[in-house]
């Protein structure tokens, strides 16, 4: 989706302030000889920003606002490496929270439901997030934060709450838990916000079933304020995402290329209006794509489809980009399979060969699963695979998810 005019007007204005605060990025712009953006062509030309450049400026070298102004930081866990910090203006605090209470209205949450928050205060952007935007829609807060889990039931319990903002696998220890303990008809949740990460259809399921809820996912990163900056409605075709704050690309995580609506690409987001630490064209690796044309709901604002991974995920296969979660999703449909799987890619007599092993019982015929396994997958990619039918139990167990994935070409 092009860039409007007044988009591109916010954005010539943010690199002005850039520029003008001698910020750490605002001099990487004016290395790059930027003044301004005039046209959707000068905003092509804009350099890509990334983490580790975040990182460099470490700690306060992003602030593009006057210190006085700044009333807040958030940190992004630094799990490895330097921590990136985000400075806050009490503007972008209140831009955050009117976000955020968007996507409750979205989720059709209102000012009388009772919102239990499980992510974690702090540094961390998540749980405040949750918390303004649900004050300000005038809901009632249960700010709880991770953890003690007979505490969140108790809680959840006696206080009825209505709606449970948690991490997906949050979400679903709770949901085992009510389960365990028989105290389902106890428990008056309706709806359940999750945090963005990638989850499985299976898991999500198993998530709304047990506890009976509709399930909305929030996107957002903490460089980018936080949670809140995008969720799906009750059409449940993808999370609108708020294009007044934020502009939204797809590119080719290989070449840079922005790729056009309805391709799948790593998400690239320019912030609008963001004082503390605007970012232009700031690289997620978050991988996704927009779904082109208008949702159902009648809502204007475009919608990203789910989270579809991370592009260090990526493979390049027969000059395709594949994304192991593509190969997941289209393995999921097909019950007579266990939910091990194994992708080896080779390259044979100058051709790049996928094959995927899959597992069953003695109950299928292997040659005509392996033949509908591979159409389907063909129908979703662009190519065929070889498909390899075993056993089950021959495939390896393993916790870790890029075990599934042996790239076997020299390259
Ligand atoms: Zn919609």
């Amino acid at each position: 989706m092009q860039i409007n005019e007044k988009q591109l007007a916010l954005v010539a204005d943010r690199i002005s302030a850039l520029i003008k605060s001698g910020s750490f990025y605002g001099k990487k712009l004016e290395e790059a000889g930027i003044t301004s953006v005039e046209s959707p062509e000068d905003f092509l030309k804009l350099p890509f920003s990334e983490k580790k450049d975040l990182r460099e400026a470490y700690p306060l070298g992003l602030m593009t606002a006057p210190e006085e102004e700044i009333v807040r930081i958030h940190s992004s866990s630094g799990t490895t490496g330097t921590p990136v910090i985000i400075p806050y203006t009490a503007k972008d605090v209140e831009d955050w929270a009117i976000m955020f209470a968007r996507c409750y209205e979205t989720a059709g949450i209102t000012n009388k439901d009772r919102i239990q928050i499980t992510p974690g205060y702090g540094l961390w952007t998540a749980g405040i997030g949750f918390q303004a935007g649900a004050e300000r829609l005038g809901a009632m807060v249960i700010p709880m934060g991770p953890g003690n889990t007979d505490k969140q039931l108790e809680m959840m319990q006696s206080l009825e709450s209505t709606v449970l903002c948690a991490t997906s696998s949050y979400a679903l220890l709770l949901a085992e838990e009510i389960q365990k303990r028989g105290i389902k008809d106890k428990i008056k949740l309706k709806k359940g916000v999750i945090g963005s990460e990638r989850w499985s259809q299976k898991m999500r399921d198993r998530i709304s079933s047990e506890l009976g809820i509709e399930l909305y996912d929030i996107y957002g990163l903490t460089e980018i304020y936080g949670p809140g900056i995008g969720i799906n409605c009750s059409e449940n075709t993808g999370m609108h995402y708020w294009d007044d704050y934020i502009y939204v690309e797809i590119i080719d995580p290989k070449t840079g290329e922005v790729l056009p609506d309805g391709e799948l690409g790593e998400i690239v987001i320019t912030t609008l209006v963001k004082e503390g630490a605007p970012l232009i064209r700031y690289r997620t690796h978050d991988l996704s794509r927009i779904i082109p044309g208008k949702c159902s709901c009648g809502r204007c604002y475009p919608r990203l489809d789910t989270i579809m991974g991370r592009t260090d995920d990526m493979m390049k296969i027969k000059g395709v980009n594949v994304f192991p979660s593509q190969i997941e999703e289209v393995l999921g449909g097909f019950e007579e399979i266990s939910s091990e799987y194994q992708i080896r890619i080779s390259h044979l007599d100058g051709k790049d060969t996928m094959r995927i092993y899959v597992e069953t019982t003695g109950d299928h015929d292997f040659a005509d699963l392996s033949k509908r396994i591979a159409e389907k997958v063909k129908s979703r990619i662009g190519f065929t695979p070889i498909v390899k039918v075993v056993e089950v139990g021959v495939l390896p167990r393993s916790m870790k998810k890029t075990a599934r994935v042996i790239d076997e070409r020299y390259d």
